[in-house]
């Protein structure tokens, strides 16, 4: 009980050192006023606490929503751009581009480099793609660039969209292998019923399990009818954060400078990822389809063991066929399961490289895409 409760306050307002990886994601709300003007000034508030947090060693990823909000009110379309897939995607490629340009300039002022990301469902749900994007925000990472992220809305359809970001930015939580994920929106958490109508409302600050309870106190749509995302998409993101070992926060950004008010107490609901590592490799354990059998030596298994990669050398063989992103068993010498992967190389240049040092791959194949076979962080031991 004293552990939970020290926990709790711990972890409010995300302090850089407990959270070393922070996604925050900004609603368009947030970003647009109602006559489709960028909300400047805020931003630059909002800005100046991600320039705290990063001198204080946090690195920041940005889910920025905001492109149908602000192309919609530029190309004065109705239903703020919503009204059809056509309207949506052409304000998404009109906003997009102010938007990131408006990031970019805010950052620089800063002194921070910004990087566009733009995904769609598909590049995250797609192995092979989901480990590319992983490797783009971790190289953005060392580069200690901030990446600003957003749905690639003027391309994808209806049926592969996020069409939240509160989702999308649970993905990325996920690919990012994110601490953290902070929801900044305009409702300040979690009630216990809409607040709007309900005065006897409680704001729920800690959430340790979504269950049914939780689930039935989403109240479906966005409340400002800009963004798409209600608290249903919230729970969902959620969902998606604390399954992947990251925790999510819900609150306010009503109020300048977002991160330092909540840091300083304000309000704000935070679901708690549960066993932060083990849950995280969770979903990788728990993957059906394996496609491929990677025998290792008896040193690999012990470096394995030790929470390192797996490396070519260490490959007695492989079986199999299957393409980068395919999950993988690793076993031992005599037949035992110790560990499930996502495999960097498909299985005709794993056979190549098997048992070769990871310089000599270059000159097996032609090119060194990466420097193992199963990366640590997308490995779990079983
Ligand atoms: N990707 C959308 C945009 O940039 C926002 C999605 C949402 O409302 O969460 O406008």
């Amino acid at each position: 009980m004293v552990a939970a409760l020290t926990d709790s306050l711990a972890l409010s307002g995300f302090p850089p050192p407990l959270i070393r990886r922070l996604v925050i994601k900004i609603g368009s709300a947030l970003l647009v006023d109602p006559s489709g003007a960028v909300r400047v000034d805020w931003l630059r508030t909002l800005v100046a606490d991600i320039a705290e947090r990063k001198a204080a060693g946090q690195q920041i990823i940005i889910v920025s929503s905001g492109a149908i909000a602000l192309g919609a009110r530029r190309l004065k379309l109705p239903k703020g751009g919503r009204g059809s897939l056509e309207d949506a995607q052409a304000a998404a490629a009109t906003g997009q581009i102010a938007l990131s340009q408006c990031w970019a300039s805010l950052l620089d002022e800063r002194g921070i480099t910004a990087a566009q990301m733009l995904v769609t469902l598909d590049d995250l749900e797609n192995r092979r793609r989901y480990l590319n994007a992983s490797a783009t925000l971790e190289r953005l990472m060392q580069l200690d660039v901030v990446p600003v992220v957003n749905e690639n809305d003027s391309v994808a359809t209806a049926e592969i969209r996020f069409g939240d970001n509160d989702r999308l930015a649970a993905r990325i939580g996920q690919a990012a292998r994110a601490d953290a994920v902070v929801l900044l929106s305009d409702v300040d958490g979690l009630y216990t019923a809409n607040p709007h109508a309900d005065a006897s409302a409680m704001l729920i600050e800690r959430i340790e399990k979504i269950d049914a309870r939780i689930a039935a106190m989403a109240d479906g749509g966005s409340a400002s009818g800009m963004g798409s995302g209600g608290m249903t998409s919230k729970i969902e993101a959620a969902r998606i954060a604390t399954g992947a070992g990251a925790h999510l926060a819900i609150i306010s950004g009503k109020v300048d400078a977002p991160l330092s008010h909540w840091a300083k107490g304000g309000t704000g609901s935070i679901f708690v990822a549960a066993a932060t590592k083990r849950a995280r490799k969770g979903w990788l354990a728990g993957r059906l389809t394996v496609r491929g059998r990677i025998t290792v030596d008896a040193g690999a298994e012990r470096a394995l063991g030790k929470g390192n990669s797996l490396l070519p050398a260490g490959v007695a063989h492989v079986e199999g066929i299957f393409a980068r992103g395919d999950v993988v068993d690793i076993l031992t010498l005599d037949g035992r399961v110790i560990a499930r992967g996502l495999i960097e190389y498909d299985s005709e240049a794993a056979a190549k490289i098997a048992g070769r040092r990871s310089e000599d791959i270059a000159a097996l194949l032609g090119e060194m895409p990466r420097s193992v076979l199963v990366h640590r962080d997308h490995m779990a031991m079983v």
